[in-house]
């Protein structure tokens, strides 16, 4: 799928999301740009100017299938463009629980990839991993860190094993 084609499905997603909220009354401030990302994040909220933001949400989520998960994290990250709700503080909470009784959501502060139905090597591109020779502890990795270079010179953090690279 290509990039547009992630875009134009986040912009039907953002219109839905809107009409939503607007039909709750909750009032969202300017959302600049919301945009496709590769980053390990589900979504992202900047606030650019005061009462101006930007908000980019994960392609992982922008595939067939994911759509229920790809609004709950639109309207995720639209409502921290409220008035008072930027952080996940008692307001952002109670607006949330009101979006998700109403259209049967599951806003959350945080969301496993195991809840979103997504592998979390996906997410993460996991590129190194290193088991430990005691327990199976996995050590996985984005980038190649000292660790992944040199694994002769740790021990797992758990059991003391010896790290094995397997990826
Ligand atoms: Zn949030
Ligand atoms: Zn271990």
């Amino acid at each position: 799928m290509t990039t547009k084609a992630k875009q134009e499905r986040l912009d039907k997603y953002q219109r839905r999301a809107q009409e939503i909220l607007e039909t709750l009354n909750i009032q969202t401030q300017i959302i600049g740009q919301m945009k496709v990302t590769k980053n390990q994040v589900w979504g992202k909220c900047h606030r650019v100017a005061p009462g101006l933001y930007d908000i980019q949400i994960n392609e992982l989520l922008l595939v067939k299938d994911k759509g229920h998960e790809a609004m709950t994290t639109v309207l995720h990250e639209m409502l921290h463009t409220v008035k008072g709700c930027f952080n996940h503080g008692p307001k952002w909470k109670e607006l949330a629980d009101l979006v998700n009784k109403n259209y049967h959501y599951n806003i959350k502060r945080t969301t496993s990839c195991d809840e979103k139905g997504i592998k979390e090597d996906d997410f993460r591109k996991v590129r190194y991993i290193l088991e430990c020779q005691g327990c199976g502890y996995k050590i996985k990795r984005t980038k190649k860190s000292k660790i992944i270079k040199n694994p002769e010179h740790y021990l797992c953090g758990k059991c003391r094993g010896k790290l094995k690279r397997i990826k």
